[in-house]
C-alpha cells in the first residue's frame, strides 16, 4: 500500500515483503530481465559470435554466479526504493497491512518492523497479484514452480514442461532453453502470446522454436504431479481429444496471475470485489469507499508494472488537485525474448472485431541496414491505421530492441499521429528505428527501402 510521492502528502507506506518494488523489482520483470540478459550473452556466446569473427572456448554456465549477478541488479533497485523513500519523507512500515476500520490500517511487523496502528485521511491499495493456480497442480516451487521458483531454479532442468504460453512461459522458457533445458511449452489455445497481434504470434513461435523451443497449442493440461524428480503432465488435444503423458525434471505453471487482497480485511469494512477478485473501482480509481482508491494488478486491466505506476500518479493527482488520467489505449506491452516482441494499440483481429477499416504498412528488419550491420535481421514493423484519416491505431513490432522501439509508437498513439507524420519525421541513420520510419511510410504510401 502506498500513498503520495512528491504532491506533497504526509506519506507511509506498508510492505511485508521485507524489501520494496512488489513483484516487479523482487521476483517479476527485474530479475527475469538479469536472466534474459545473461543467457542471450550465453547463447550469443555459443552460437553467434563465431560468425563475427570471435572465437571463444571453454564456455561454461556459473548458476551461482549467475543467480548472484541477478541479485545483484534486484537488490540494488530496491534499496533504491528505499533511498528514495527516506529522500522523499516517505515513511516505510515493513510488516503486513490490515484494516481496522475504513480509515485505520493495522500493521504487525516483520523483522526490522514494528507494530503500530495508521490512521490515514486517503488510502491506496496496492497489493498486486499471485500466480493462479492450476486446479490440482501442486507448485512446490522446486518440481513444480511458478514464475517465482522458475526465477531461482539450482540447477538447469534436463526437461522443462511449462503450462502456459504466455509472457512468463516464453520469457522463462526462453532462459532455460539457453541454458541447455529441453522446453516444451504447452498452450490451450491455438496460438502462443496471450493477446499478441495473431501474425506477430505466428512469426514469434517460428522464431522460438528454431532456438529450440517446442510447442504444443491448442492442447488442454488434465493432471500434473510430482512422483519423485519427475514430473508427469498429463495432455490432451482440444480438437481430437487424444492425450498423452508428458515428463519433465521441473513443470513452470504460468497461466496468469490473478488479484491478491488476502489479509488485508477487504469484506471487514464493506470494500468491493468482483467475481474474478478484482478491488471494483471507478474513474478515479476509487472503490466503493471513496476515500479508498485503489491501483496496478489487484484491479481491473493489464497487470504491468507501468500501467500501475501511471494509474498511482494518476490516482495521488486525483486526491491532491482533483484530476488525473491514464490512456488505457496507449498501455506499452513488451516481451522480453530474443527477438522481442512489443505492441502498443489495438491489433488486426480486434480491428476486424470492431468492425474498424484499416490500412496495414509492414517493414523487414531484413530489408534495415543496421540490423543487416548487425546480423539481426529477425522480424518487422508492423503499423495499423485508420483507412479514412490514417491516424496510427496500433503497432506490432517483432525484432532486436522491439521494446525500445515500442516507446515512438506509444508517443505516436498519445499524440494522436497519422503514419503520415511519422513517415515524415527524420529517423538516424542507421538505426533499427529507420525500420519503423519505413513501416509508417508503407502504411499511407511505400517504403522506400523495399
Ligand atoms: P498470460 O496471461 O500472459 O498467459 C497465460 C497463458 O496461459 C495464456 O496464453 C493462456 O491461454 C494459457 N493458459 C491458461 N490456462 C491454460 C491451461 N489450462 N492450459 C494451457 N494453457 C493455459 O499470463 P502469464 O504468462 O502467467 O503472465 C502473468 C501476467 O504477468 C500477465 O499479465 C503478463 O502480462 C504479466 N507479465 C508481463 C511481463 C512483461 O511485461 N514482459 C513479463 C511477465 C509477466
Amino acid at each position: 500500500m502506498m500513498s503520495s510521492l512528491s504532491l506533497g502528502l504526509k506519506t507511509a507506506c506498508i510492505e511485508k515483503r521485507g524489501s520494496l518494488g512488489g513483484t516487479c523489482l523482487n521476483v517479476g520483470c527485474i530479475p527475469s530481465k538479469a536472466l534474459l540478459n545473461s543467457t542471450h550473452l550465453y547463447h550469443q556466446i555459443l552460437h553467434d559470435t563465431k560468425q563475427r569473427g570471435i572465437e571463444v572456448s571453454d564456455v561454461k554456465v556459473n548458476l551461482d554466479q549467475l543467480q548472484k549477478a541477478k541479485e545483484t541488479s534486484v537488490n540494488g533497485l530496491t534499496k533504491g526504493i528505499e533511498i528514495l523513500f527516506k529522500q522523499n519523507k516517505v515513511d516505510y512500515f515493513k510488516g503486513t497491512g490490515s484494516f481496522i476500520n475504513e480509515h485505520e490500517i493495522k500493521v504487525d511487523a516483520i523483522e526490522g518492523g514494528e507494530n503500530a496502528t495508521l490512521k490515514a485521511k486517503n488510502i491506496i491499495i496496492a497489493t498486486g497479484s499471485e500466480a493462479t493456480p492450476f486446479p490440482g497442480i501442486e507448485v512446490d516451487e522446486e518440481r513444480i514452480v511458478t514464475s517465482t521458483g522458475a526465477l531461482a531454479l539450482k540447477e538447469v532442468p534436463k526437461r522443462l514442461a511449462v503450462i502456459g504460453g504466455g509472457i512468463i512461459g516464453l520469457e522463462m522458457g526462453s532462459v532455460w532453453s539457453r541454458l541447455g533445458a529441453e522446453v516444451t511449452v504447452i498452450e490451450f489455445q491455438n496460438a502462443i502470446g496471450a493477446g499478441m497481434d495473431a501474425e506477430v504470434s505466428k512469426n514469434t513461435q517460428k522464431l522460438l522454436g528454431k532456438q529450440g523451443l517446442k510447442f504444443k497449442t491448442g492442447t488442454k493440461v488434465v493432471s500434473g504431479k510430482r512422483e519423485g524428480d519427475v514430473v508427469k503432465i498429463e495432455v490432451e488435444n482440444v480438437k481430437n481429444g487424444k492425450s498423452e503423458t508428458l515428463e519433465a525434471d521441473v513443470l513452470l505453471v504460468a497461466v496468469g496471475r490473478r488479484p491478491y487482497t488476502a489479509g488485508l480485511g477487504l469484506e471487514k469494512i464493506g470494500v468491493e470485489v468482483d467475481e474474478k477478485g478484482r478491488v471494483v473501482m471507478d474513474q478515479e480509481f476509487r472503490t466503493n469507499k471513496p476515500h479508498i482508491r485503489v491501483i496496478g494488478d489487484v484491479t481491473f486491466g493489464a497487470m504491468l508494472a507501468h500501467k500501475a505506476e501511471e494509474e498511482g500518479v494518476a490516482a495521488v493527482e486525483y486526491i491532491k488537485k482533483g484530476h488525473g488520467h491514464v490512456n488505457y489505449g496507449a498501455i506499452p506491452s513488451v516481451m522480453y525474448t530474443h527477438p522481442e516482441v512489443a505492441w502498443v494499440g489495438q491489433n488486426e483481429e480486434q480491428l476486424k472485431a470492431a468492425g474498424i477499416k484499416y490500412n496495414v504498412g509492414k517493414f523487414p528488419f531484413l530489408a534495415n541496414s543496421r540490423a543487416k550491420t548487425n546480423l539481426d535481421t529477425d522480424g518487422f514493423v508492423k503499423f495499423l491505421s485508420d483507412k479514412e484519416t490514417d491516424r496510427v491505431l496500433g503497432v506490432h513490432i517483432i525484432g532486436p530492441n522491439a521494446g525500445e522501439m515500442i516507446a515512438e509508437a506509444v508517443l505516436a498513439v498519445e499524440y494522436g499521429a497519422s503514419s503520415e507524420d511519422i513517415a515524415r519525421t527524420c529517423h538516424a541513420h542507421p538505426t533499427l528505428s529507420e525500420a519503423f520510419k519505413e513501416a509508417a511510410m508503407a502504411t499511407y504510401d511505400k517504403a522506400i527501402h523495399f
